[in-house]
């Protein structure tokens, strides 16, 4: 772990970014890259990073989803990550990584289900995405470890879609960030502070008693970034929500590698390691939780994931759990996807919230386009207007029907 000051080093900052985890230090970092003329705070209440959902995450990448501007998103995304050490500056320290494009296996049991896969289909290979769609006979021959019996239709794409090191990926945002500039101080907002107008905030409170002056924030608070909007009296639809996750070993391990196998039933499972598969569902009901609640729900293994996976890999009779944990989705209720940018209102405070299971991946792309507004006022890469805090104020979801 980098240490953080406990104190920041002026009272007054041009952006102030809540939240350091890898939205926040993505958002830091593209600044930089962007010669940001002024000066970058990042707030952050954890240094550790350990209760954080981007510690928790499953961090794959997909193509698969069935709205352009989430497959252009994703596209930058593994643009990126394969060209880490470019977008560094081909700085020597900087590993070259590569996605394990293992992609995902979306497996549909009815004629509705399949129809939503052909529809999406169409909107990726238009976007460029290599997806396939596959019977259950072709299924079977590829991947002959699946039951496809009940099975309509599947739908896969191998290219860019899989697992990658996001861990890396956050930390060289996080160290790029603060060897180009950006200040990282190690605190809790508890209070955002608005003009007499109401139209600004003019500065943010930490649990120290310290004030912060800031020109821009930014809300990048993840599971807890409702609590946060509170502060400026804004009501956001994001909430924490748990999610499980398991890494189990099988007695007969596979011949090739497991896609993230996307099971009719909603439990999704994949290779791991060499000779480890990762496995993953949500509790029903599905409550929002305490963002401090990690608690396992130890009986949903046993009741509910293993059958499900030992009835669609047969081979998977006998498998063993060898470590689990509980993480949160910053669950956005109204449609599952990004809410970024200026609230309408109090145009200085700017949304980064909402990413639901998929945020890992866009990390790149909102960073950048969350960047490029603080910079310039637009967006100039892809254009998020879309994702913008409008449409909750009135209530219209962006429909995204591919959602993990
Ligand atoms: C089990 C699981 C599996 C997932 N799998 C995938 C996947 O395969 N692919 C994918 O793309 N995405 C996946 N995701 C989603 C992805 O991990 C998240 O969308 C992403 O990590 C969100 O990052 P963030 O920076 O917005 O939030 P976080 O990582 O939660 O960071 C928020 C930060 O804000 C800080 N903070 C909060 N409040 C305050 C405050 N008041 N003051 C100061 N600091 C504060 C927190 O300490 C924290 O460090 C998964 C998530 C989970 C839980």
């Amino acid at each position: 772990m980098v240490s953080m000051a406990d104190a920041a080093s002026k009272t007054a900052y041009d952006v102030v970014i809540i939240g350091g985890a890898i939205m926040g230090s993505a958002t830091a970092w593209f600044l930089t890259e962007n010669h940001f003329d002024g000066s970058v705070l990042v707030i952050e209440r954890d240094p550790t990073y350990t209760a954080c959902s981007t510690a928790h995450t499953n961090s794959c990448i997909r193509q698969q989803f069935s709205t352009e501007l989430n497959i252009r998103i994703s596209q930058f995304g593994a643009q990126f990550v394969k060209n880490l050490r470019g977008y560094m500056g081909g700085d020597e320290r900087v590993p070259e990584l590569g996605i394990q494009s293992y992609g995902y296996m979306y497996l549909a049991d009815t004629d509705a289900f399949a129809d939503a896969l052909r529809a999406a289909q169409k909107v990726q290979l238009a976007a460029g995405a290599g997806t396939r769609l596959l019977t259950a006979q072709e299924i079977a021959a590829e991947y002959p470890f699946y039951a496809v019996d009940d099975i309509v239709l599947g739908s896969i794409n191998t290219v860019d879609e899989g697992y990658w090191d996001g861990g890396t990926v956050f930390d060289w945002f996080r160290r790029s960030a603060r060897e180009r500039g950006v200040e990282y101080v190690h605190g809790e907002v508890v209070a955002i502070t608005k003009s007499a107008a109401g139209d600004r905030i003019t500065h943010v409170t930490l649990a120290s008693g310290k004030t912060i002056a800031c020109g821009q924030v930014v809300n990048a608070t993840g599971p807890r970034a409702a609590r946060t909007a509170e502060m400026a009296g804004i009501d956001l639809p994001v909430e924490p929500r748990k999610r499980f996750t398991w890494i189990f070993k099988a007695e007969a391990p596979l011949d090739r590698e497991l896609p993230l196998t996307i099971d009719p039933s909603g439990v999704h499972f994949r290779q791991d390691g060499p000779d480890t598969y990762l496995a993953g569902c949500k509790p029903d009901p599905d409550p929002a939780v305490d963002p401090t609640d990690f608690a396992m729900d130890h009986g949903l293994w046993e009741t509910h994931v293993w059958p499900i996976i030992a009835t669609r890999i047969p081979q998977f009779q006998a498998i063993r759990v060898v470590t689990e944990w509980a993480g949160h989705y910053a669950y956005n209720t109204l449609d599952h996807n990004a809410i970024i940018g200026p609230h309408p209102q109090v145009e200085n405070l700017h949304f980064l919230n909402g990413f639901s299971g998929h945020g890992l991946q866009q990390s790149p792309a909102m960073g950048r386009a969350m960047a490029e507004w603080l910079t310039h006022g637009e967006y100039r890469s892809l254009d998020m207007t879309p994702f913008g805090y409008d449409r909750v104020a009135r209530g219209e979801a962006f429909v995204e029907r591919a959602v993990i």
